[in-house]
């Protein structure tokens, strides 16, 4: 048997516990991060869209359920040091102002978040210097004010894309630079590559949780990891105190004592570990007396989008480069809708993972002509999407779309606005159950005891040492990409805990 103990015991090495180990590390705290999964290697096949995309070589052969129909799917996530930030597309914009407070949709209530922008603030200040954001102000209306400016200067924009960005100016739009993280400045090491978005870094140039976070926490000699090891249960000593998690490394079973345990296992396995930790005084899972754990989870309403302009080459290399909000409060019909975002360049053996009928030479000649965009709206919070742990252990996702009206007609302007600019064939590929990159929910944070799981600061209502700290505290899932928002979070809950009296 593997035994070990730390005053903080951080389950999982991704955004959320990735970034909390580099907090605590900080105030000198003495930490032991348990990941499930291995280093991700650095080696030719990180940058083969046939390896990563087609063959999937860093996704787990782990299936998930969905609870619909029994179908099986392959969810993404990645079990490696890093978590899902491995593979990330590190476009790391600030939530609004707005998406701290409650909105009502049309079909659907964002719920207000336990804390305001101004709580948060400087954490995000912090976070963006941690994982070397660059990005610039004044060209987003909907940009919320900043205490201190972006690390960096935003990444030039590349003449395809600057043209493209003209035509949508031209029609009174407004595209601006992604707050993006990577190494890119003298001295750094991205090269500037096509393979960012989706890819590992062969470099380490992406600013991922492993590089940014968690490396230099487990260079201050104060945390240490813990390879190859799934946790399984979060033990207590029958009342409300966690004494021991429970998990096992090839075979051999392991268990961590601590003082403060911190589930980061991301949305989906953290509402699973909890569920799985049952006891007398916890019948239904850990911190889940009021049946909240895994519910409410939340993936974003997202739409990849092809756009070919037939008279333009697009020689583009870096494409993720600017975004468009300004359709993010109103749509034009006094309702919030999202973000339309430029994502890397698709390769045609990328497009052939869904368009597997289509010949690669049809798929090659479209590559050479297409941009590729998300659209990204909010899904609400409702609490029959959830997850659940199957009679065989395995994950169970319940997921019907929410307040996907707002998300059809900001995919009506994002397609008007294109067309317009010169992009006569757009094809579009909505997210479906796997594509779940973005998931949030399923152990949210609130001030009631009665409607929320956790405090604001991510510590559970009803189990003193036990906090989540990862995408799962979420009481909404707003219309930016998460990952910034969940790093600022791990900041705030490392500095404003009080760690020696949990
Ligand atoms: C292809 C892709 C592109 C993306 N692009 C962006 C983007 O551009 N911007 C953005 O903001 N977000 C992006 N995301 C989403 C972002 O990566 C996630 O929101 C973020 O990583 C979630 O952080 P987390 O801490 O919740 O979980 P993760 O980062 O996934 O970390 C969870 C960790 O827990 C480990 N773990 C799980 N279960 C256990 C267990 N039982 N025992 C021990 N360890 C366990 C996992 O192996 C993993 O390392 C993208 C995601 C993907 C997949």
């Amino acid at each position: 048997m593997i035994t070990d103990s730390a005053t903080v015991v951080i389950i999982g090495s991704g955004m959320g516990g990735g970034t909390l180990a580099w907090g605590l590390a900080h105030r000198g705290i003495d930490v032991l991060v348990i990941e499930r999964g291995d280093f991700l290697p650095r080696e030719p096949e990180n940058w083969s869209p046939q390896a990563v995309f087609v063959e999937k070589r860093y996704k787990p052969t782990e299936t998930w359920v969905n609870d619909a129909d029994d179908s099986e799917f392959g969810p993404g996530v990645h079990y490696v040091v890093g978590g899902n930030t491995k593979v990330y597309g590190s476009s790391l914009p600030r939530f609004r102002e707005r998406d701290f407070e409650e909105t009502i949709y049309p079909n659907g209530i964002s719920p207000a978040w336990p804390f305001r922008y101004a709580d948060i603030e400087p954490y995000y200040s912090q976070v963006e210097a941690l994982f070397k954001v660059h990005g610039t102000t004044g060209e987003d209306p909907t940009e919320p004010w900043r205490s201190q400016p972006y690390p960096y200067p935003a990444l030039a924009q590349e003449a395809y894309i600057e043209e493209t960005m003209m035509r949508l100016q031209a029609q009174g739009l407004h595209p601006s630079p992604t707050a993006i993280g990577v190494d890119l400045q003298p001295g750094g090491s991205c090269i500037r590559c096509s393979t960012c978005d989706g890819f590992p870094c062969r470099l380490g140039a992406k600013s991922d949780a492993e590089t940014c976070a968690l490396g230099p926490a487990l260079m201050t000699g104060h945390v240490r990891l813990l390879t190859g090891v799934r946790v399984t249960e979060l033990e207590t000593d029958g009342t409300d105190r966690v004494v021991r998690a429970v998990g096992e490394k090839d075979g051999e079973r392991v268990e961590i004592t601590g003082n403060a345990f911190v589930v980061s296992a991301g949305a989906a396995n953290s509402a699973a570990l909890l569920l799985r930790s049952r006891s007398e005084r916890f019948p239904d899972g850990l911190a889940n007396g009021t049946g909240l754990v895994g519910r409410n989870f939340m993936m974003h309403n997202n739409t990849h989008i092809a756009a070919i302009d037939p008279r333009r080459k697009n020689d583009v290399v870096f494409q993720k480069t600017f975004a468009m909000n300004d359709f993010y409060d109103d749509l034009g019909d006094g309702f919030p809708g999202g973000t339309i975002q430029m994502i890397g360049k698709v390769q045609a053996s990328m497009m052939k993972t869904h368009a597997t009928h289509a010949p690669l030479i049809m798929l090659k000649r479209m590559a050479e002509r297409s941009l590729e965009f998300l659209v990204m709206t909010e899904d609400t919070p409702a609490p029959h999407n959830r997850i659940t742990v199957g009679s065989d252990g395995r994950i169970r996702v319940a997921w019907n779309r929410t307040n996907y009206d707002r998300h059809e007609l900001l995919l009506d302007k994002a397609t008007k606005a294109f067309r317009k600019a010169g992009y006569v064939g757009l094809f579009q590929q909505r997210f479906t159950i796997d594509m779940n990159s973005h998931m949030c929910g399923t152990v949210v944070a609130g001030t009631d005891s009665a409607t929320s799981v956790l405090d604001p600061w991510c510590r559970a209502h009803d189990v003193r040492n036990l906090l989540v700290v990862d995408s799962a505290f979420f009481p909404s899932s707003a219309a930016q990409n998460p990952a910034l928002t969940i790093g600022a979070q791990a900041l705030r809950v490392a500095a404003e805990t009080d760690w020696a009296s949990i």
